[in-house]
């Protein structure tokens, strides 16, 4: 009895301070929505809990809301980062992926996920993982009961390889018995028992590894490494479970083949041409390039597969904007994704995929939406995230000044809200609340 007039309390409480935490307005200098296709001013964001309750003309706010101001600031939508390996710790990932345990690569990758959080990344789609277990799935799993905080995590726990492909180790001698990076399957059968298992442990995208990759070592990304039966089978499995299919492809070939298959996003994509872009608008297959990490490694002696790296950065770097600007105009959805991975990386160096779109062609607001309304749309979460409209999460991010004008003020947000909670404010109290 007198335990059950406690907990009476205790409920009577936590509802007084839900009742007390009222909405608030958020009043930046100018708001980038996600939609328009101007910086918009004299807006205000109101915020109701985790979600945006309205949009309004400051002078329509009513007198009672509480009011945040964000002087000097331009407020948009948190950046999604659609292609990513949190787990990844170091540049040298292959060694790096034999060195540690499931659980050490979660520790790190927990504080790779909050660095990116408080740099604006509220949404992160983790494009499989160097991982033997299901670390992102399991730190998703903490965030979710509210352990921990981190971006929202939604991908894949690991990038399917076959045998010798980019997920596997292949500079070891035949003697050594290893876990590879990847997760190696060979045949439509072991295809559809991994799309199986990926599911069960929580994976919401399954990642395939269609060609070889830059960045691997022994293996070619102008080889096809899925035969057709297995990728028709990836995408098979997977769909029948309602589970979308993000294709790792630089070859012509595997490229169209994975497009026309039904992935629904192309990953890096590096040898596209008129074909695969008239493929890509067909399917409405959303193309994420992954443009900056080339650049990030180029000249450098980080990686082991550094020749392979270096021949695209110097022979064919100007070609692939070309035709990631033909892909664009003719109604193919860019996606940025920065592919750059977790702990050894400078957080701010994941918003430079977006600067870099621009060399592609894409106006600075275009650029923009691939890290907000169009991944969202790719998530297929467009009523979550990647707008300031009402009724999404409140995920958001303010810069100083116009970013439109200059890109790299998305590297360092001063505000970062997430679900409604202020993770970051440069130069201001903490949250009152
Ligand atoms: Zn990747």
């Amino acid at each position: 009895m007198v335990l059950r007039k406690i907990l009476m309390v205790m409920v009577a409480v936590l509802l007084a301070n839900n009742a007390a935490a009222a909405a608030r307005a958020l009043i930046p200098d100018a708001l980038i929505d996600g939609v328009g296709e101007q910086l918009q001013t004299g807006l205000a964001v109101i915020v109701d809990g985790e979600y945006i309750v309205g949009v309004v003309p400051v002078a329509d706010l009513p007198a009672d809301v509480e009011r945040l101001r964000l002087p000097g600031l331009t407020l948009m939508p948190g950046l999604i980062n659609g292609h990513e390996h949190p787990l990844i710790y170091s540049d040298d990932y292959q060694n790096a992926h034999l060195a540690a345990s499931s659980a050490y690569k979660a520790l790190l990758g927990l504080a790779a996920l909050q660095r990116m959080l408080e740099h604006g990344w509220t949404t992160v789609r983790v494009m499989g993982d160097a991982d033997v277990l299901f670390a992102n799935q399991d730190i998703a799993r903490a965030v979710a009961e509210g352990v921990h905080t981190a971006p929202r995590i939604t991908g894949a726990g690991h990038y399917l390889s076959i045998t010798g492909g980019g997920g596997d180790i292949n500079y070891l001698s035949p003697e050594q018995a290893i876990a590879a990076d990847g997760y190696i399957v060979d045949g439509p059968m072991e295809v559809r028992r991994a799309v199986r298992r990926e599911i069960k442990y929580g994976s919401d995208w399954i990642k395939i590894l269609v060609t070889g990759a830059f960045h691997s070592v022994g293996d070619d990304p102008k080889n096809v490494a899925f035969s057709p039966d297995e990728l028709a089978e990836a995408v098979a499995e997977a769909n029948r479970h309602s589970v979308p299919v993000a294709a790792h492809a630089h070859a012509n070939a595997g490229i169209n083949q994975a497009v026309t298959a039904g992935v629904r996003s192309i990953e890096h994509g590096t040898y596209l041409d008129d074909r695969s872009i008239a493929l890509m608008v067909e399917h409405g297959t959303f193309y994420v390039p992954t443009i900056y990490v080339g650049d990030y490694y180029a000249g450098t002696d980080k990686l082991l597969a550094q020749e392979k790296n270096d021949d695209i950065y110097l022979n064919y770097r100007d070609e692939w904007l070309a035709r990631i600007g033909e892909a664009h105009r003719a109604g193919v959805k860019i996606v940025a994704g920065s592919d750059l991975g977790g702990y050894h990386i400078d957080p701010r160096a994941y918003a430079r995929e977006i600067a870099v779109l621009t060399e592609a062609g894409l106006s600075p607001m275009d650029a923009i939406k691939a890290a907000t309304a169009v991944a969202a749309e790719m998530l297929q979460w467009q009523d979550r995230v990647g707008t300031v409209q009402s009724g999404r999460w409140a995920d958001l991010i303010a810069v100083p000044g116009n970013p439109l004008q200059d890109l790299s003020r998305l590297e360092d947000p001063s505000f970062v809200m997430k679900g409604g909670a202020i993770i970051r404010w440069d130069g201001q109290q903490a949250d009152p609340r």
